[in-house]
């Protein structure tokens, strides 16, 4: 069990890069199982119209009555649209289609960079008692991954180990930039988390030097090395921590999980 608490209510993580396919729907879920592992609770919100998140937590299509759309766009109360997953203390806001049309429905709403933060700030949210709250960001910087980063604490970004990387992280780092000027100030990058690493590949570790020489401490020491239990685990509508808690995917997902809690310990003392 952690002994970490979180007085003033849950760390809001945005994992986000508008690269589609580099891992975020990955990060999002088996580290929210890792993070729930050490005795935590953690929610996850579903931000992606493809709803893989929701997928790989188990909730089928069919049981998506009322989703992030309903929150975002029809004011939902949370209570309505959290969901429990199989894994205890895992809930899960899910997506479906529907969340694509949002960033037009809402172009008009003065407000329509701050529903997801307004609505992860319902008063109903102080009874869950999140430590954790993730958000799976769709692969583009729209309106929904600008109102991930409204709502956040901190950007966690996955990085793929493949060519042109670098430069997608840039362009991610101009949009935090932006937001941190003009709705969300204390936005922080949690961390760059190198994925699918191959370390018999070299272009793996020229991709991990180069990352490293431009962003430092942000990359963090752990990485997520191409695990086909990884690939294979959504399938089973589980994490890979549930699928097989042994596997290399897993341990790496736990090895996050510590480095990011170790992280927040220190910032707090
Ligand atoms: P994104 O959410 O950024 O689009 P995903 O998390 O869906 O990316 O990952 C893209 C694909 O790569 C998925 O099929 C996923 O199962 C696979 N994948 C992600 N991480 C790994 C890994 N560490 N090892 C093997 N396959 C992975
Ligand atoms: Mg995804």
């Amino acid at each position: 069990m952690s002994d970490y608490s979180r007085p003033e209510g849950p760390r809001i993580i945005a994992v986000a890069n508008q690269k589609g396919g580099v891992g975020k729907t990955t990060t999002a879920i088996n580290l929210a199982a890792a993070l729930v592992e050490t005795g935590l609770r953690v929610l996850v919100v579903d931000l992606d119209p493809q709803g893989n998140a929701s997928t790989g937590l188990g909730i089928e299509p069919s049981d998506r009555d009322l989703t992030t759309y309903d929150l975002l766009v029809e004011d939902s109360l949370l209570s309505d649209v959290i969901q429990r997953t199989e894994i205890e203390d895992l809930c899960i806001i899910p997506a479906t289609v529907d969340l694509s049309s949002a960033d037009i429905e809402l172009f008009t709403n003065e407000k329509r960079s701050f529903l997801l933060h307004d609505a992860l700030r319902q008063t109903a949210m102080d009874e869950y008692n999140w430590d954790y709250v993730l958000i799976d960001c769709p692969p583009s910087l729209n309106l929904l991954t600008v109102n991930a980063m409204v709502a956040a604490h901190s950007v966690l970004i996955p990085l793929q180990s493949e060519f042109f990387a670098l430069e997608g992280v840039t362009q991610l780092m101009l949009t935090i930039r932006e937001v941190r000027q003009s709705a969300n100030p204390n936005l922080r990058i949690e961390g760059i988390v190198l994925t699918m690493f191959d370390r018999r590949n070299n272009l793996s570790q020229q991709v991990e030097q180069d990352a490293r020489d431009n962003l430092g401490d942000l990359v963090f020491q752990t990485k997520i090395p191409r695990n086909v239990r990884v690939s294979e685990a959504p399938s089973y509508a589980q994490p890979v921590l549930n699928y097989d808690t042994n596997s290399l995917g897993a341990q790496a997902y736990r090895a996050l999980a510590e480095e990011i809690l170790n992280k927040h310990h220190k910032i707090a003392a």
